[in-house]
């Protein structure tokens, strides 16, 4: 056993970075565990079943993906995780008991753990039928699985200083990456290659992931907003956006910037101020107290006024690492302590599309925008 321990990996990255999280220790997830017993006890539930990958992690410090469980009881928490990831959660978990199991072992394990129990809440969007039905045919008696409200979700929405301070190293990642490579980026390169040496720069300064699959978008693909890269070689003339998530000790960013290589067209260059000019009005307005859709609102009534109104056809943002959605209709109220992105967009058909997006911290009074890439229009 000890020798099977002196094996794992130790790389230096990996423990400065877990570093960070570390340094809060064992209090600041028995803290969280805490709060989620305070609300489970306010809406009379026993339990919560915890499914989504990224609630297991923020409750625990670990997750290997979708087929964990985290059943959170006011007594205890138990983690259960196939062996592929059981080492390894022993080794990084906190605030709770960690058993392993494979297959539908899994889920009588966690049946089980439900004994005594009455109301337990899952998490529709993150548990399979499949899943969901094989549980219930294993639960104790009086145990009643209910589908629950997004609790886990809604306390990531607000950020401590620390988790803040992990976005903003997660920020300066893109920023850092966007500095050094636009520079090199020629008509010509595949999309594939710009997204390639895109990657590589900001893992090496850190990024330990990528909150999503990088959008590296040239020419008329441009004007997909969730485009993927390709095999296709960027043109002159032609729009660039590129969309990427660094993530630092698994805090994600989120920002885009599109270029132009020239000749940049005055098409283009009208296109361009405008999606400027809006992202530059929604983040005026963003403040503890406005309501998301009045954020979404500032940035379309510039677009609809430029006449491109049909065109941007997404919310002007959203949550970073937990909620808010920034959307029309949403009368929710921005708090402090709230991270959310402000990514206007114009996506003509055809032709191509410009976004313009942020990482955005609201602030006791006002706002701290997380990145300081330029976003003048950049003509390479
Ligand atoms: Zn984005
Ligand atoms: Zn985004």
């Amino acid at each position: 056993m000890a020798e099977r321990v002196s094996h794992q990996p130790r790389g230096e990255g990996v423990l400065q970075q877990g570093a960070d999280i570390l340094v809060q220790g064992e209090a600041a997830f028995e803290g969280r565990m805490e709060r989620l017993r305070a609300l489970l006890e306010e809406q009379g539930l026993d339990a919560m079943l915890v499914t989504h990958p990224d609630h297991v992690w923020y409750l625990t410090g670990f997750t290997w993906g979708q087929h964990d469980y985290l059943l959170v009881r006011g007594d205890r928490a138990v983690l259960v995780v196939r062996p592929t990831e059981y080492e390894e959660a022993r080794a990084g978990t906190h605030a709770c008991e960690v058993r392993v199991a494979e297959g539908k072992e899994m889920e009588r394990m966690v049946a089980d753990a439900m004994a005594g129990l009455g109301a337990v809440a899952f998490e529709p969007p993150s548990l399979s039928v499949q899943r969901l039905e094989s549980l219930r045919a294993r639960l104790p008696e009086r145990v009643n699985l209910v589908p629950g409200a997004d609790l886990v979700g809604e306390m990531r929405a607000v950020k401590e200083a620390w988790e803040l301070e992990l976005i903003r190293k997660a920020c300066r990642v893109f920023d850092g990456m966007m500095e050094e490579v636009v520079p090199q980026l020629r008509p010509g390169m595949s999309e594939n290659e710009m997204a390639a040496r895109l990657e590589f720069a900001a893992r090496c300064r850190g990024a330990d992931g990528f909150w999503f699959p990088s959008k590296v978008v040239s020419g008329p693909r441009s004007a997909f907003p969730h485009g993927r890269p390709s095999a296709r070689e960027a043109g002159a003339g032609e729009l660039l956006t590129i969309d990427m998530g660094p993530t630092w000790a698994r805090y994600p960013s989120d920002a885009t910037r599109t270029v132009v290589f020239g000749p940049c067209s005055s098409e283009v260059e009208r296109i361009y101020e405008s999606v400027r000019r809006a992202q530059e009005a929604a983040l005026k307005v963003c403040r503890p107290g406005v309501s998301c859709a009045e954020v979404d609102r500032a940035a379309r009534a510039v677009l609809e006024e430029a006449g491109y109104g049909p065109f941007f056809i997404h919310p002007v943002g959203h949550g970073v690492g937990g909620p808010p959605l920034v959307a029309p209709g949403v009368e929710r109220p921005l708090l402090a302590g709230m991270v959310i992105t402000v990514e206007p967009g114009v996506y003509i058909p055809g032709f191509g599309g410009v976004r313009i997006e942020d990482t955005v911290a609201i602030t006791p009074d006002g706002r701290e925008v997380l990145h300081s890439y330029p976003k003048e229009l950049m003509v390479l």
